[in-house]
C-alpha cells in the first residue's frame, strides 16, 4: 500500500512558516504584504476559490483587496483597474480570476499586470524566467508539487518522470521544475501515442488532465511516487482526481489523494509569492 502524501500535513507546515514570516515583515515594515484578487462575473467554482484565498491571506495576516466586478465589465475597463493596482503601493500582488468572461483576453489581462506582482506567475515575463532557472516567482499548483516532493524527501535526480498533460498553468511549468531538479522528463498530451508505455516507465508520475480516473493501475510502475492534480466532480457530487486511486494506491509508493493532496498546496503557494513580492519591494 503507497504512502499517502498530504497535502493537508505539508500545506498546515508551510502556513504556519508563512505566518511567522508575514509577522516579522510587519514589525520590520510597519505595513503588511497585500494581495488583490479580481473576479469578473459569477461563476460559482471560482466564487470559491476567491473566497478561499481571502480567507486564507487573513489567517497569515496578509492584507486581502477582493475586487468583484460584474460580467459585463469591458477589457479596458479591467485593463484600467489594473493599471491602478500596479501603480497601489498596499499592493503587492495582483492575481486575475480564471476564466474571464469570453469577451476579455486573458492573455491582454495577463500580459497588464506587472511581472512584479504576477503572483500567479503566468506573465510570459515570468514565465521565461522560469525556463531560463532564473525566477522571483512559480506558478503556485507546481511549484505546490515540488514542496510536497520536497517534504516527503522524493529524491527526483537521475528519475525518469512523465507529467500528463500540457497546460500552462500546470504540465508546461511542472516539466522545466522537474527538469530543473534533474528528472528526465516526457510530457505528454492528448496526442500522445503508447501513453502507458511512457507512464508504466516513470519513477515519477504526475497526472493533470481533468479526467475522472483516467490513469489506472496498469499504466503505473511498481513503486512509482503519483502526483494527481485533477479537481473532478462526479455525478455523485463527490471529488475524484485524474487517478484511479484505490486500484493505483496498491501499486504505487507514494501517492496524493484528492482531496487534500495537491488542492491545499496551491493556495499556500499564493500566500509565499505574495511574501515575496512584498519582500522585494
Ligand atoms: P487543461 O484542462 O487546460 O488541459 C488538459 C490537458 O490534458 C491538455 O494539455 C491535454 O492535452 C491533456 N489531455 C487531455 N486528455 C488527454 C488524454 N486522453 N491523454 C493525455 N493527455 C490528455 O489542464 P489544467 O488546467 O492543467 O487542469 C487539469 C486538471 O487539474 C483539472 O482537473 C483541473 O481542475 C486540475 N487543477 C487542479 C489544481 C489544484 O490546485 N489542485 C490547479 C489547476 C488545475
Amino acid at each position: 500500500m503507497a504512502e499517502l502524501i498530504s497535502g493537508k500535513v505539508v500545506s498546515a507546515a508551510c502556513r504556519e512558516k508563512i505566518k511567522r514570516e508575514v509577522d516579522a515583515f510587519k514589525t520590520e515594515r510597519g505595513y503588511a504584504p497585500g494581495l488583490a484578487v479580481i473576479l469578473v462575473g459569477n461563476n460559482p467554482a471560482s466564487e470559491v476559490y476567491v473566497r478561499n484565498k481571502h480567507k486564507a491571506c487573513l489567517e497569515v495576516g496578509i492584507t486581502s483587496y477582493q475586487i468583484e466586478l460584474p460580467e459585463e465589465t469591458t477589457e479596458e475597463e479591467l485593463l484600467k483597474k489594473i493599471d491602478e493596482l500596479n501603480g497601489d503601493a498596499c499592493v503587492h500582488g495582483i492575481l486575475v480570476q480564471l476564466p474571464l468572461p469570453k469577451h476579455i483576453s486573458e492573455e491582454r489581462i495577463i500580459e497588464a499586470i506587472s511581472p512584479k506582482k504576477d503572483v500567479d506567475a503566468f506573465h510570459p515575463v515570468n514565465v521565461g524566467k522560469i525556463t531560463v532557472g532564473n525566477y522571483q516567482f512559480l506558478p503556485c499548483t507546481p511549484a505546490g508539487i515540488i514542496e510536497l516532493l520536497d517534504f516527503y524527501n522524493v529524491d527526483v535526480s537521475g528519475k525518469s518522470c512523465a507529467v500528463i498533460g500540457r497546460s500552462n498553468i500546470v504540465g508546461k511549468p511542472m516539466m522545466l521544475l522537474l527538469t530543473e531538479k534533474n528528472g528526465t522528463v516526457t510530457l505528454c498530451h492528448s496526442r500522445t501515442k503508447n501513453l502507458s508505455q511512457i507512464t508504466k516507465s516513470a519513477d515519477i508520475l504526475v497526472v493533470a488532465i481533468g479526467k475522472p480516473k483516467f490513469v489506472t493501475a496498469d499504466m503505473v510502475k511498481d513503486g512509482a511516487v503519483v502526483i494527481d492534480v485533477g479537481i473532478n466532480r462526479l455525478p455523485d457530487g463527490k471529488l475524484s482526481g485524474d487517478v484511479d486511486f484505490e486500484g493505483v494506491e496498491k501499486k504505487a509508493s507514494m501517492i496524493t489523494p484528492v482531496p487534500g493532496g495537491v488542492g491545499p498546496m496551491t493556495i499556500t503557494m499564493l500566500l509565499r509569492n505574495t511574501l515575496t513580492a512584498a519582500k522585494q519591494k
